[in-house]
């Protein structure tokens, strides 16, 4: 068998459509009528067919749909798609199957199709289990909302949960952020995220941030970041990457192969739709994030011209992404990986980085692994900048 042969892959499909855009978001998403939806799940469906030729012989070990909101789509377009990709994809018996969902767009109906058409992971966004603060985010639903889906998709035979939560929001104390975790720690879900709230430039909070209660400051975020650590471990959830922690075995395999790509090379992934990237073999691409393009284009059959931003990277691009995505999972990077990988020691290269972080211990080693300390952690944006 050859390399490609054995090769697995992670599918990404891109749904980017939301029923309205939250104050936070700058994730490529917009409200759309029926017609702009059939249309792209139109272009998406001839995407599909189209590029599955490249993809022969791979397997794909986990599909994901993100978004935007793909819970949005009735579970027939949802299962329209799947059935698509198991016509041009070999799809892994056992892959994960996870699907973005937001509280508000599901029944308990649908999610009882979606589990027989095969998802089997569900990505619940909660943020925030206060409903003052969900206001403040621009989201649709309320705590209540969100608990009537999570107790449907229990019912409806899910049991891989993820819940996503935002620390930071403004306004937002240590206590309250503490009674969030509490509240969803007692549903035991099988995975949680937990992502500080980024003010991105152009959102709506970002333009109006004087309106909004005062942000937390960096300490408070800190607080709340080693909270989480020691509520969610003492719960019997292991941080596995720096904002994931999940029950045993429940780590999302599909985000670890984006993480652990570098470090093992085994997995290529490819994103399908407006404005999702693929990375196979040294090669990175971002789909067109303009859907006007991407439909005429897939209507056209120019599906390679949807491909914008191709780079091919070079073996110290390669290093600095073995590194950087490496350091994010909390075991680290192994520095004989790193030798069987470039056949050069990871000290050659980063020698100084390594030094330097270690000496003020934001980096440590035990062995042959090179991990982020918790204070290391703190400041990882800092850190893992250095090895670009
Ligand atoms: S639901 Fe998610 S993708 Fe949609 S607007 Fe809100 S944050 Fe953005």
């Amino acid at each position: 068998m050859n390399k490609k042969n054995s090769m697995k892959l992670g599918i990404y499909v891109h749904i980017p459509f939301c029923v309205r855009k939250c104050v936070y978001c700058d994730f490529l998403s917009a409200p759309a009528g029926n017609d702009m939806r059939q249309a792209y799940l139109e272009a998406l469906k001839k995407e599909l067919a189209c590029e599955a030729e490249n993809y022969r012989g791979y397997e794909a070990d986990t599909v994901f749909f993100g978004g935007g909101t793909p819970s949005l789509l009735e579970a027939r377009e949802l299962t329209d798609c799947l059935e698509q990709l198991r016509t041009h994809y070999r799809i892994a018996r056992d892959a994960e199957m996870t699907l973005e969902v937001n509280p508000k767009t599901v029944t308990q109906e649908k999610l009882v199709q979606l589990r027989a058409a095969g998802i089997n992971r569900l990505s619940i966004g909660l943020q925030s289990a206060e409903d003052e603060e969900l206001r403040l985010l621009g989201r649709i639903h309320t705590y209540a909302d969100f608990l009537q889906t999570y107790e449907w998709a229990r019912a409806a035979g899910f049991d891989n949960i993820n819940i996503d939560l935002i620390s930071g929001i403004p306004g937002q104390t240590t206590a309250a952020w503490q009674e969030t975790l509490e509240k969803v720690l007692r549903l035991r879900p099988e995975h949680i995220s937990a992502y500080s709230l980024i003010v991105e430039e152009g959102t709506p909070l970002y333009e109006h941030l004087e309106e909004y209660p005062k942000l937390p400051d960096e300490e408070c975020d800190r607080q709340m970041y080693r909270e989480t650590k020691q509520l969610l471990e003492e719960q019997g959830y292991e941080r596995y990457e720096i904002s994931n922690y999940a029950r045993e075995g429940f780590a999302c395999r599909h985000n670890r192969i984006y993480w652990q790509r570098g470090r093992h090379h085994t997995s290529d992934y490819v994103g399908f739709g407006l404005g999702a990237t693929s990375m196979v073999g040294c090669l990175r691409w971002k789909n067109t994030a303009d859907m006007k393009r991407y439909l005429s284009l897939c209507h056209a059959g120019d599906i390679d011209a949807l491909k914008e931003e191709r780079e091919t990277l070079s073996e110290r691009d390669c290093m600095a992404e073995f590194m950087l995505l490496g350091l994010r999972m909390t075991c680290g990077v192994s520095a004989k990986e790193f030798y069987d990988t470039f056949r050069m020691k990871v000290e050659a290269v980063y020698g100084d980085v390594l030094k330097k972080y270690e000496k003020y211990g934001l980096l440590a080693r035990d062995r042959d692994w090179i991990y982020l300390t918790d204070a290391g952690i703190d400041v990882s944006n800092v850190v893992l900048a250095d090895f670009l």
